[in-house]
């Protein structure tokens, strides 16, 4: 007989489609989707379907130590693990210690993390991979409304007309919400999706319009689309001068980028700016969805402010469609929630802020002046001090920084000057560069709950016994606090007890949560709509226009690095691969990485689909094959997920270049110098 083991939120992409996992009738543990799950409906892709059978190959085999990188790792016990971290904290001063975690926590990992951190060790050095996908997002967010989180639902899908696809890939990195637009377009077939990107993608096939846009340059196309709305009286005035500010200001800015200059600056041609124009004009509901094609870029705050200034325009609020900035991991809106960035303390509060510094300070009873007011470093400033020394431990958490993080060549010069933590559920490239390994359990290993990118958070529930050797991440938190002498303070006997002391900083906040216990979930904060009555907690109660400024990308195509290297996802494979990558379903026709390039550049180059070429940046060169395919002329694209075993990660090449406002790297451009096989 089928037995049903636990229901979960899947743990890869934003869209956090609910599971269920179940034993068949001969024993075997599967996963479906949840039909009860109210966001996704049963819904899931191919990529969680092998995780039962993948989750405890190449685990952590018991806590790992070696004093010097040189050495072999040997076993300690949890004991020693505890007493050397506590140590290293102890010796060093609170902003010379480093954390960096991850969107694939649970929110109860992630607000002991920030406890431990913000409370206890008294630095704001605390920042997650988040800072590498969606700090972008909640500036544009926090500036246009006032507050982080996307505005609308997965439900305005089902009755809008138009979708806006920007930098996204959405139909290999978000399937689930894909599928559903595509539903709805098979509904409505008068419906319009338009992709903006450089490459011709799965989502740009389906697409009505693609619009095939250099690099960098999507301020400057939003700026001309803002200034033909204007100049034909396609602007929502009522809206406009009700709900809005800053309008002139903002169209001031846009007034710099006629049609003819934006069509030169994007490459594109100018019968597409009136065309998304139009689209914003005339659809009767327009989502607009965006991903890393505009966050991840030194002009990223800006990107996604031209977007928003768009929505505000043309009254395309609730009803009338949103602005969705779409998550890359399934809880990085959870660690939104507690605050696991640099600036951020739960409850949306942030460290900038005395009241909610003393809020928190008296919550976690602790002496006042405990959180330090100016955030920590970004962790792609952090490099720097780790290189020079000002840093002088680096706990990682559940990610695998030394594969993504932009710049390579130089983050490993940092790794191996630092004293490196790594606490994970698998042995990853970044423990190449650890002194220290900590076991950790995993998603359905452990409970806690996780909130998709339109805010419906999810209680997980384990299915499966950990390995013996494996701690919860908040456990080995907690562990390390009672060596520090901090024991009362972290004294949980479960994440039910975390749960319950995060949500009372949730209480008559935006993201409150206070009423609810694991047995209410899965439940949608903020509603269907997060400012249904057009009140904005911004401190006019109005929505925000920006003048969005734009920026060409810190790289010069400048000859011999004269292509734009970008990068992303595959279809089937998720992050760096720790657990896709072991699925010999997911990894059919994507077991190497690869560099797309267009039929005309290659012919140029003398270059033959799957041969294998030579690429430089000035940051370094990897030897990769080489794909022909539809992408603009000039552009190269390259996935990021692939680790040393599979040659040179392509984020050896890339630019660490910071967007100034939300300090998010510049992973999406990257001038390239590719060597011609044979001139033709
Ligand atoms: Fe998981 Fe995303 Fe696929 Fe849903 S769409 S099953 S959340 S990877």
């Amino acid at each position: 007989m089928e037995q049903i083991l636990a229901t979960a939120q899947c743990p890869y992409c934003g869209v956090g489609c609910g599971l269920e996992i179940f034993k068949d009738k001969k024993g075997r543990i599967k996963i479906r989707g949840d039909k009860t799950h109210p966001a996704t409906k049963g819904d899931l892709c191919l990529k969680p379907i092998p995780l039962p059978k993948v989750m405890d190959i190449g685990r952590v085999p018991a806590p790992l130590y070696r004093e010097s990188k040189k050495e072999q790792f040997r076993e300690i016990s949890w004991e020693e693990a505890f007493q050397i971290i506590a140590n290293r904290i102890k010796e060093n001063k609170p902003d010379e210690n480093y954390f960096y975690i991850s969107g694939q926590l649970t929110t109860e990992d992630s607000y002991v993390i920030n406890k431990f951190v913000k409370g206890f060790v008294r630095t704001n050095n605390i920042d997650a991979n988040s800072r590498l996908c969606m700090a972008s997002a909640v500036m544009g967010y926090k500036l246009s409304f006032g507050s982080d989180g996307p505005p609308g639902s997965y439900e305005d899908i089902d009755d809008a007309d138009a979708f806006v696809f920007a930098g996204s890939n959405a139909a290999w990195t978000h399937p689930v919400l894909f599928k559903r637009v595509l539903n709805r377009k098979k509904d409505y077939p008068q419906g319009k999706i338009i992709v903006i990107d450089p490459v011709y993608t799965a989502t740009a096939e389906k697409a009505d319009l693609w619009i095939d846009i250099k690099p960098g340059t999507d301020t400057a196309l939003f700026n001309s689309v803002l200034y033909l709305l204007n100049k034909k009286g396609w602007i929502d005035y009522g809206f406009v001068s009700r709900y809005t500010e800053g309008f002139s200001e903002a169209l001031e800015e846009a007034e710099k980028f006629p049609p003819e200059k934006a069509a030169q600056i994007c490459g594109i041609k100018e019968s597409k700016i009136y065309r998304l124009a139009e689209i914003y004009a005339f659809s009767k509901k327009v989502i607009s969805f965006w991903t890393m094609g505009l966050n991840q870029s030194s002009n990223g705050t800006m990107k996604n402010l031209s977007l928003i200034n768009l929505h505000l325009a043309t009254g395309r609020l609730n009803e009338k469609g949103c602005p969705f900035s779409l998550t890359g991991q399934p809880n990085a809106m959870g660690g939104r929630e507690v605050g696991y960035l640099v600036n951020g303390l739960p409850g949306y509060r942030d460290v900038r802020n005395e009241e909610d510094r003393r809020f928190m300070e008296q919550f976690w009873e602790i002496p006042e002046g405990s959180i330090k007011e100016k955030p920590g470093k970004t962790v792609v400033e952090a490099v720097d001090e780790m290189i020079n020394g000002q840093i002088k431990l680096l706990w990682i958490v559940c990610t695998n920084p030394a594969v993504t993080m932009p710049n390579l060549n130089k983050f490993w010069r940092a790794l191996r000057n630092t004293f490196v933590v790594v606490q994970d559920a698998y042995l990853t490239d970044s423990v190449d560069y650890a002194n220290l390994v900590l076991p950790a359990t995993q998603w359905g290993e452990k409970e806690g709950v996780m909130t998709g990118s339109d805010r419906t958070i999810t209680y997980n529930r384990a299915f499966k016994q950990p390995p013996p050797q494996c701690k919860h991440d908040w456990e080995i938190f907690c562990q390390v606090a009672k060596k520090m002498g901090w024991g009362e303070f972290f004294d949980y006997k479960n994440s039910r007890e975390i749960f319950n002391e995060f949500k009372k900083t949730t209480k008559g906040r935006l993201c409150d949560v206070s009423y609810w216990d694991y047995e209410d979930l899965p439940k949608q904060w903020g509603g269907r709509w997060l400012y249904k009555d057009l009140k904005f907690p911004t401190p006019s109660g109005k929505a925000k226009f920006n003048k969005a400024q734009f920026e060409p990308p810190a790289d010069k195509l400048k000859y011999p690095y004269s292509f734009v290297l970008t990068t992303g996802r595959t279809k089937k494979q998720w992050h760096t691969m720790t657990r896709t990558g072991k699925s010999h379903e997911l990894l059919r026709d994507e077991s190497e990485p690869f560099i797309l390039l267009s039929e005309e550049d290659a012919f140029e180059l003398g270059i033959m689909d799957n041969d294998y070429i030579n690429i430089r940046s000035v940051r370094g060169q990897i030897y990769i094959k080489a794909k022909i395919g539809k992408i603009k002329k000039g552009v190269v694209f390259s996935p990021f997920g692939y680790g040393k075993i599979y040659h040179f990660p392509a984020n050896i090449l890339v630019s660490d270049a910071l967007d100034p406002v939300s300090k998010e790297p510049e992973l999406k451009f990257s001038s390239i110098f590719i060597k011609a096989r044979k001139k033709r």
